[in-house]
């Protein structure tokens, strides 16, 4: 097993190699806080263009987020449709915002700039239907606290290199990837990014393109020479 160090050393090698390949991007979110958390909702296990669509429709047939409240649930669940599971995210996001009114008299989150990262990522995580990911993405996208969203692709990627063990959740993943990197808003904002794209784009579930992957050299899967999913590089070995 590695050790902490040589697991923060090759988490910052792992860093740089993305920094240079997909180049360093400076920090960006939706201008609205509210649109970014409730679009975060709507975007679980959903394309973004889906996403796109179920919010645009939803604040077209209810302009405030007072009607988005009150809304009678299956007209809500309508006008989100294209988002998968809007029957589980219709009450999320009405349970959320009945919460922040009576809480703080409106729907409107900016003070989370004011506070602590902990007691910004407290308060969030409190809220009905907001976890870990979401929260890290509101809070790094929108008020650059230096936290690290783990969705998905940053979770199998990180995963597949070696740096989270095969039994981490990707809850705990948060807070071992964050601990080995620079507690600054843009290099996380890059690292999320970054693996986000690799996962997206190089290091996908079925396909993986070893080939091509500049993580290639220090990647415990490839490595491995496993094939527990398909892969269009049987041959990755050989090909290095
Ligand atoms: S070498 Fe393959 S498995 Fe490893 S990170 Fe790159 S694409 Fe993913």
């Amino acid at each position: 097993m590695e050790s902490a160090s040589s697991l923060a050393t090759k988490t910052l090698e792992a860093h740089e190699r993305l920094n240079e390949y997909y180049g360093v991007q400076d920090v960006y979110g939706r201008a609205d806080p509210m649109h970014e958390l409730v679009g975060t909702i709507l975007s679980h296990r959903t394309t973004h263009d889906n996403e796109v669509t179920a919010y645009r429709t939803m604040r077209e047939r209810f302009p405030t987020w007072e009607q988005v409240r009150d809304a009678p649930l299956t007209e809500l669940i309508d006008a989100i449709k294209t988002a998968n599971y809007p029957e589980v995210k219709a009450p999320y996001i009405q349970n959320l915002l009945a919460h922040l009114f009576r809480e703080t008299g409106k729907a409107n989150v900016d003070f989370l700039a004011d506070l602590s990262t902990e007691d910004a990522m407290k308060w969030l995580t409190d809220l009905p239907g907001i976890g870990l990911k979401t929260a890290t993405l509101l809070l790094l996208f929108n008020f650059r606290k230096p936290v690290l969203p783990v969705d998905t692709h940053v979770f199998r990627v990180t995963q597949r290199l070696g740096l989270i063990g095969p039994k981490v959740s990707a809850e705990k993943a948060h807070g071992l990837l964050l601990a080995y990197l620079p507690q600054d808003a843009t290099a996380l904002f890059n690292f999320h990014k970054h693996f986000y794209w690799h996962g997206q784009r190089v290091c996908t579930w079925y396909y993986p393109k070893c080939g091509e992957c500049v993580l290639r050299s220090m990647c415990d899967f490839y490595e491995s020479g496993r094939t527990t999913v398909l892969s269009s590089t049987p041959s990755r070995k050989q090909s290095r």
